[in-house]
């Protein structure tokens, strides 16, 4: 009996899982009245629009006249704002003391960090770039099944070079590093069997001002690479310097998770290789400028990572928005903008919160604002091509047609 109900159990667990059935069980019908809608970075937007979301994905996009509202819908009124896809942030960690024993711990203050942290700035789905995944995986159980209102995780787990420990992270914080191709292709095993959706290579660690950079060697990279991409998985790398990007690409990493402060722009042999390889780019350009270096440095850091970041799109590159937010306190996405806009249309830049990231990871549901896609939908105070900032201008994070923020 006890073995059925365990079983019972177990089955709906899976079949929630599965089916998502959680994030969207309780979503109602909503419809978003008299906005301006980008149905896509590259679409022309649609003026005083409606958009309708039932059962988790949207059901009806198009002019006041043509769409009818249903008489059961949550009526938001969107007179003057802009409705864009969900937001992808491509760089997260959820390392921080408030994620401790997120599978146990009183879901308030779980709510509250999300909010600060990521719904607030319109993320609603996001990669985990490094975290204790016996608190990562149960919060995001928690989020799916509705109980703590949250983005979509998707969670990577990191190798070390041997000796690559960097100067950031507490000695006493237990890190895998491989010494040899072997463990690192067991070490992504286990990191794929225990539920993680993709790898982290630190190809470059850093040690210190001053001292020597630890760079992985490239066939030790190139193992967990093989592993993970036999699954279907995408590797992500810290490239550190430059003999970090050239690990990148000598082991067929998918995405350098930020650009290389301090060093020139990618040679045009790497920009090569960057477009024969599909390599994406997550900018991280506001961490830079945040580092406590003094301002003419942190200048230098920014021109030159700016430069890579327009070097690398001029050259049809897929940049991945991503901020690192869970290491740097620094949640405000909007000198994130401004920093890419430096380099990027504001089109472009919608692009890499939202179809980038969506084609990049295969969601074929995500990144549009399109009938059949999931309901992950962002209401802007104001139009992000008028002004970038905009983008963090948030009045409504909606993920699989529930409301998951809004502006108080
Ligand atoms: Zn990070």
């Amino acid at each position: 009996m006890i073995g059925n109900l365990f079983r019972t159990a177990l089955f709906h667990c899976l079949l929630a899982a599965v089916a998502g059935i959680g994030a969207t069980a309780s979503a109602q019908t909503l419809a978003l009245v008299g906005g301006k809608v980008y149905v896509s970075p590259d679409a022309a937007p649609l003026d005083d629009a409606i958009v309708v979301t039932a059962n988790g994905v949207v059901a009806e996009i198009g002019s006041r006249s043509e769409v009818k509202i249903p008489s059961d819908a949550r009526v938001i009124d969107c007179t003057g704002k802009t409705v864009v896809a969900g937001f992808w942030n491509s760089h997260v960690h959820f390392t921080q003391e408030v994620w401790k024993n997120a599978g146990s711990a009183p879901a308030a203050p779980l709510q509250e960090h999300m909010r600060e942290m990521l719904t607030r700035w319109g993320f609603t789905t996001v990669w985990d770039l490094g975290s204790d995944r016996s608190d990562t995986l149960p919060l995001r159980r928690r989020i799916n099944s509705g109980e703590v209102p949250g983005p979509d995780i998707h969670a990577a787990g990191s190798i070390f070079p041997r000796g690559g420990h960097p100067a950031y992270l507490p000695p006493e914080m237990q890190l895998l590093e491989a010494a040899t191709s072997d463990e690192a292709a067991q070490m992504t095993r286990g990191y794929l069997r225990a539920g993680l959706d993709g790898m982290k290579l630190f190809t470059g660690s850093f040690k210190g001002s001053g001292k020597p950079v630890v760079n992985m060697d490239p066939a030790i990279a190139k193992a967990a690479v093989d592993v993970a991409h036999a699954a279907g998985k995408p590797v992500f790398a810290h490239p550190q310097n430059m003999a970090g990007v050239e690990a990148v690409i000598a082991a067929g990493v998918d995405i350098m998770a930020h650009t290389v402060a301090g060093e020139p722009v990618y040679s045009p042999e790497q920009l090569v290789r960057f477009k024969q390889q599909g390599i994406a780019l997550v900018p991280t350009l506001s961490l830079f400028a945040k580092l406590p270096v003094g301002p003419d440095i942190a200048r230098r850091l920014v021109a030159t990572t700016v430069n890579q970041v327009k070097a690398f799109s001029d050259n049809g590159g897929p940049v991945l928005f991503g901020t690192d937010v869970g290491f740097t306190t620094y949640y405000d996405t909007t000198l994130e903008y401004e920093l890419m806009h430096r380099a990027l249309s504001a089109r472009q830049i919608l692009a890499s919160l939202t179809t980038n990231p969506a084609q990049y990871f295969k969601a074929a549901k995500k990144g549009r604002v399109e009938k059949g896609f999931d309901a992950d939908v962002v209401v802007l105070d104001g139009d992000p091509t008028a002004d970038v900032t905009n983008l963090a201008k948030v009045a409504y994070t909606i993920r699989a047609g529930k409301v998951i923020y809004q502006k108080p």
